[in-house]
């Protein structure tokens, strides 16, 4: 189990060094800015949809590793996605890490997006995994959203 941390860990610090799809999107259709005040984590997410489906995806912003990370992975696992189909990952990705730190929880489901089953141990962390996920589903509620950790229902 540690060689597997060791390699999630891996896998976060790569992210968070050189963060995928980091870039402002000149043509989005839909954008939203996400703050974690209790960490100081800010993303903005940029989508461009067509019809129901992510078209592209990316992000910009400034935080810790796991918050960066997680907005480059997420990033990563949702291009072409419909909403639906984002919906049903941010699902599963939110209750990994928000279980109990030995629940079962189905990992192969998540794919990369496992490197981040460590964070349930941290309750501290679960906002900075999740920020990217408030932001990017607030985005495909309304054209131009503002989410903040502390505010947000879940
Ligand atoms: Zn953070």
């Amino acid at each position: 189990m540690s060689e597997l941390r060791d390699l999630y860990q891996e896998v976060i610090l790569d992210h968070h060094k050189r963060p995928r799809n980091y870039r402002a999107m000149e043509d989005a259709t839909r954008y939203a800015q996400g703050h974690n005040p209790l960490c100081g984590d800010r993303v903005t997410i940029f989508v461009r949809m067509t019809g129901d489906k992510v078209e592209d995806v990316s992000f910009q912003g400034s935080g810790c590793a796991i918050s960066k990370a997680s907005a480059s992975l997420m990033t990563d696992a949702l291009k072409g996605a419909t909403v639906a189909e984002v919906d049903a990952l941010f699902e599963q990705f939110q209750s990994m890490v928000t279980s109990a730190p030995d629940a079962d929880v189905d990992l192969d489901a998540l794919g990369k997006l496992a490197v981040f089953a460590g964070v349930r141990e941290f309750p501290s962390r679960v906002k900075c995994a999740s920020l990217a996920w408030h932001a990017l589903r607030a985005a495909l509620k309304t054209a131009d959203a503002t989410v903040s950790t502390e505010s947000a229902a879940d």
